[in-house]
């Protein structure tokens, strides 16, 4: 069976004229029609095309081509959408003589919404037949995850059921071992740098990644993959993640609270946006590596009152908390300051800094993790750096002291809730955790 349909692949392939304008993807699409699987690696918002042309050429080698020559296979065409393109205009460099089809979609209500919302940069996706008529057509729905699909059935030209879906979220889950850096553990395994980079920030409150890490720390995440027909176009959510730090283990979950907000949360049902990033910067590559040269710039924070973080001069600053700002402006010694007021009357200062993000205002409110400055050396600085201060009643304290258990969990009612919504998602990982354990066990 699965022979049969990789030689249908490889005939609609062979058909590709050498001028042709049918894509590997499309050839990709059509094997996904088939019901062949091909996955590959892609960089996200990348626009070289998805699918390496060896993985076609080798489907070409397969010794089984014996489809007969008349069999009247549809060409797949997946055609970019220029901008001031017109349905008319795709059909022509399609090569689609399609009076039918035509009528169809400028008649239909639902049809001509699809034309109207057309965007510059989708991708339209035609199967069409030798005589250059339309054996299906996929258009994207403006600028959603949705695609409008029309085909031709005996009866005529018919939309193929409702608008529908061809995204699809699929979970991931890998794990992997740090030797050298975060990024080094993650490459590893396959995670992108996006997941990367907020795994670090998820775990931002227990661990400062600069300057904790250890090799042979452990680290599974569970998260979102994105595919639009069959390929990943970017990452969605983390769900679940783990760390395991100098023997210590940490576990968050997301968990969407009363008011829709999703938050990470640690099993135990406290959440994290209500504690403090221990290195409020973000986190980067650069930043990744056991060198600590970046950071931190050791002082004395009793006589200080901060903790400073070298980095280079507009590395993004993050607020640590959940707040509302309370101050941005200059401030003498410190250069330019912002200070944002959390719950229970604590508050968080940054100094030193060369900007803010454009409209950053007093009285506006931010997540933890929002951008609220970049890194310089205003003010009594004598290289940039980030000066960064924890404060209780509006006196100091010393952040790497503040960790989570000052964060109270969910009350009882919503603890129930949170336990019977996040128990899947922890199980899923301690089974990844179980098999992961399983090799290493075995590989020793
Ligand atoms: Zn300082």
């Amino acid at each position: 069976m699965q022979a049969r349909k990789n030689r249908i692949l490889a005939e609609v392939t062979s058909r590709l004229p050498s001028t042709g304008r049918m894509s590997l993807f499309g050839a990709v699409f059509a094997a996904s029609l088939l019901g062949v699987v091909a996955a590959t690696a892609v960089v996200p918002g990348s626009d070289e095309l998805p699918f390496p042309a060896e993985s076609v050429l080798e489907r070409l080698d397969l010794p089984l081509i014996e489809v007969a020559p008349d069999l009247d296979l549809p060409f797949v065409f997946d055609e970019r959408i220029q901008s001031g393109d017109s349905i008319q205009s795709i059909f022509r460099r399609l090569g689609i003589d399609d009076a039918e089809a035509l009528s169809f979609l400028n008649t239909d209500q639902e049809a001509r919404q699809v034309l109207r919302r057309l965007r510059a940069g989708r991708s339209v996706i035609a199967m069409i037949a030798h005589d250059g008529r339309i054996v299906s057509l996929n258009l994207p729905v403006a600028n959603g995850g949705e695609r409008y699909v029309i085909e031709r059935t005996p009866e005529g030209i018919s939309a193929s059921g409702q608008v529908t879906a061809a995204v699809d979220t699929l979970v991931e889950m890998r794990s992997g071992t740090i030797t050298h850096s975060l990024f080094g553990a993650t490459d590893a395994v396959g995670v992108p740098d996006s997941v990367a980079s907020k795994f670090a920030e998820i775990f931002g409150t227990q661990i400062d990644f600069t300057r904790d890490l250890r090799q042979g720390d452990r680290f599974s995440v569970v998260y979102e993959t994105v595919f639009d027909q069959g390929v990943p176009i970017r990452t969605g959510r983390i769900l679940a993640a783990e760390f395991v730090n100098q023997g210590k283990t940490h576990t968050v979950v997301l968990y969407r609270e009363g008011d829709g907000n999703e938050a990470y949360y640690t099993p135990d049902g406290r959440g994290l946006n209500q504690a403090f990033l221990r290195y409020p910067l973000e986190f980067t590559r650069i930043s990744s590596s056991f060198g600590r040269r970046l950071h931190p710039i050791h002082k004395n924070w009793r006589s200080h009152n901060g903790t400073d973080f070298a980095a280079p001069t507009g590395t993004p600053v993050k607020a640590s908390s959940d707040g509302r700002i309370n101050f941005v402006g200059s401030q003498r010694g410190y250069g330019n300051t912002v200070i944002i007021e959390h719950r229970d009357r604590y508050s968080t200062l940054y100094a030193h800094l060369n900007g803010f993000p454009r409209g950053l205002s007093k009285g506006q409110r931010v997540r933890q993790g929002d951008v609220i400055g970049f890194v310089g050396m205003t003010g009594w600085a004598t290289g940039p750096h980030l000066h960064y201060e924890i404060r209780i009643n509006n006196k100091p304290h010393d952040p790497m002291k503040l960790a989570l258990p000052m964060v109270q969990p969910l009350d009882k009612k919503e603890l129930g809730r949170f336990k019977t919504e996040t128990t899947p998602m922890l199980e899923r990982l301690a089974m990844l955790n179980y098999a992961t354990n399983e090799n290493v066990a075995a590989a020793q």
